[in-house]
C-alpha cells in the first residue's frame, strides 16, 4: 500500500550560520525524516544553497549575481552534508533542482512528479531546491516556502511541513511583542496578513512570516494542510506525525478537515 505523501521544508537559518554548514542538525534531520518515512513518503525542500556557499567564498551576498554563484558552490556542499548523514540509514540523497515555469508547464511538471514517483519507490529523499543558477529576477519563488507549497500540491502530497526558526505562527511577530500566544491551529488567512510587508529573520532568511502564510493560503485553498514549527525543536514534529500530540507548532487546516487524521 502507499505511505501518505508528506513535504518537509527547512529554512537556511537552520543549516548554515554562514560561517559552517550545521552538520549535526543534518544529521538530526536524517534521522527524523529516516522515522517518518517508516509512515510516510517524505520530499525535502531544502534552503540553504546561498548560506553554505558563503562558507566557502566570502563574497557580498547582496547582488543577484553574487548569489547565484554562491548557490552554484554551496548546494554541492549542501548535498554532501545531507548524503553523508543519511548514509546510516540507508536512504540515498537525491537532488532536484526546480524553477517556477516549471510548474506552468504540465509536462515538466509530469516528468519531475514521474522521478519523484520513482525516486520514493525505491527509498530515496527526493531534495529539492530552487535552481538559483537560471531563476531571473522576476520568475525566482524568492524564498522556499512557496516552493513547498507547490511540490506539495503538484507532487501529491497533502501535507507541508515548514520548520522554521519561530514555533509557530503567533497572533503577532513574537520578535518585537512579549505577550505574543501562538495560534496551535488556523483555517483561514485574512487577506491583509498576506499583505504584510516581509519580516525575516536573521542574515539568510528570506520569506519572513509572510511567505508562510501565501504558502499556507495556497494550500488551504486545494484542501491541503500545512504545519509550522521550530527546526530546531524536532520532538515536536516527531510528537505530531508520530504520536498524534500536537505540542507546539500551528496546524493550518480547511474547517471541515479532521486534521493529521486524514493523513494516517
Ligand atoms: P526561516 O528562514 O526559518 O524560514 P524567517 O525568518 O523567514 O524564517 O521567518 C520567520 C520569522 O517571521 C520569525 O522569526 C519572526 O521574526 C517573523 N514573524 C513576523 N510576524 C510573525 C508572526 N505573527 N508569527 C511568527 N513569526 C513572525
Amino acid at each position: 500500500m502507499q505511505k501518505p505523501r508528506i513535504v518537509l521544508k527547512i529554512g537556511s537559518s537552520n543549516l548554515c550560520n554562514g560561517k559552517i554548514i550545521d552538520k549535526t542538525q543534518i544529521k538530526a534531520l536524517a534521522q527524523i525524516i529516516s522515522e517518518l518515512k517508516m509512515r510516510f513518503d517524505v520530499i525535502l525542500v531544502s534552503s540553504g544553497a546561498v548560506a553554505s556557499g558563503h562558507t566557502t567564498l566570502h563574497i557580498d551576498r547582496n547582488t543577484l549575481q553574487n548569489k547565484q554563484a554562491l548557490a552554484s558552490i554551496g548546494q554541492p556542499l549542501l548535498m554532501e552534508s545531507y548524503r553523508e548523514a543519511l548514509k546510516d540509514y540507508a536512504i540515498p540523497a537525491a537532488q532536484l533542482l526546480l524553477v517556477w515555469r516549471d510548474f506552468d508547464s504540465r509536462k515538466n511538471t509530469t516528468f519531475a512528479k514521474d522521478t519523484i514517483d520513482t525516486l520514493l519507490a525505491h527509498n530515496a529523499l527526493p531534495i529539492i531546491n530552487e535552481n538559483d543558477t537560471i531563476a531571473t529576477d522576476e520568475m525566482v519563488f524568492g524564498d522556499n516556502d512557496r516552493l513547498g507549497a507547490y511540490v506539495t500540491y503538484y507532487f501529491g502530497a497533502k501535507l507541508l511541513i515548514i520548520l522554521s526558526d519561530i514555533d509557530g505562527y503567533f497572533d503577532k511577530n513574537p520578535h518585537q511583542y512579549d505577550d505574543a500566544q501562538i495560534l496551535p491551529i488556523v483555517h483561514s488567512i485574512p487577506s491583509q496578513a498576506l499583505e504584510q510587508t516581509h519580516s525575516p529573520h536573521g542574515d539568510f532568511a528570506t520569506g519572513g512570516i509572510v511567505t508562510k502564510l501565501i504558502a499556507a493560503d495556497f494550500l488551504l485553498q486545494r484542501k491541503c494542510m500545512m504545519f509550522l514549527s521550530h527546526g530546531r525543536k524536532l520532538d515536536v514534529l516527531r510528537d505530531f506525525l508520530l504520536h498524534n500530540k500536537q505540542s507546539s507548532g500551528t496546524l493550518f487546516c480547511p474547517a471541515d478537515s479532521q486534521g493529521i487524521k486524514t493523513l494516517i
